[in-house]
């Protein structure tokens, strides 16, 4: 009998979307294990290694059991690095239960998955995405980290144009990247960038996971 599908997950858990174009909306989260860069600014280090083997149909279960305590429509595939692993078959049986499917993942690997949104954040130094997300990514999330610069978010919005948003979200919410991010926003405008957005990291404002 051939072994199930399985994907090594961190940690499985229901809050609200805290970043980007779904912020606020009720959420479940999986975050899988591993990644295959090392960011200094990396808020869900503990996800970057080890992780539990679960099967997919073990992972749905899971999901299941969240939404019945929290009934959520969506279900946000994080990490560590997503497409680091072979995710298309828990896509496809979280699609198949009835859920809305949100992948937030740095860009570095493509995988041609069904899910229902592409959260896109490049990572510095170089920012590098694999191309096919120029027509996948339904948003941009960069963290104001220090080495961020007007000529990267220039860039990336070239590649993935407006009206698909470029949210600029301060490292960790700290004070000196929150100045750094309006400095960065008003220069975006000034520059004929569109649809570059200010935003906050939401569920550490409101203390939730
Ligand atoms: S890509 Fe994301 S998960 Fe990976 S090291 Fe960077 S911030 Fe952490």
């Amino acid at each position: 009998m051939p072994r199930p599908h399985t994907l090594k997950i961190a940690e499985t858990f229901a809050s609200f979307q805290g970043e980007g174009g779904r912020q606020g909306e009720p959420t479940i989260f999986v975050r899988l294990a591993g990644c295959n860069l090392a960011c200094r600014f990396c808020d869900t280090k503990s996800a970057r290694q080890g992780g539990r083997p679960i099967p997919v149909r073990g992972i749905v279960g899971r999901v299941e059991r969240l939404k019945s305590r929290f009934p959520a429509e969506w279900v946000c595939l994080t990490g560590g690095e997503p497409m680091l692993q072979e995710i298309g078959p828990l896509v496809s049986a979280l699609k198949t239960a009835g859920f809305r499917v949100q992948i937030e993942t740095n860009g570095t690997i493509f995988r041609p998955v069904a899910a229902d949104r592409i959260t896109l954040s490049p990572k510095p130094p170089g920012y590098a995405f694999h191309p096919d997300f120029r027509r996948r990514a339904a948003e941009v999330k960069l963290v104001v980290s220090r080495e961020l610069t007007l000529g990267a978010l220039s860039r990336i919005r070239k590649k993935i144009p407006a009206p698909r948003p470029v949210f600029l979200q301060p490292e960790s919410n700290a004070v000196w990247s929150r100045a750094k991010a309006v400095r960065l926003a008003g220069a975006a405008v000034r520059r004929g960038l569109k649809n570059v957005r200010l935003s906050l990291q939401l569920h550490k404002v409101y203390g939730f996971r």
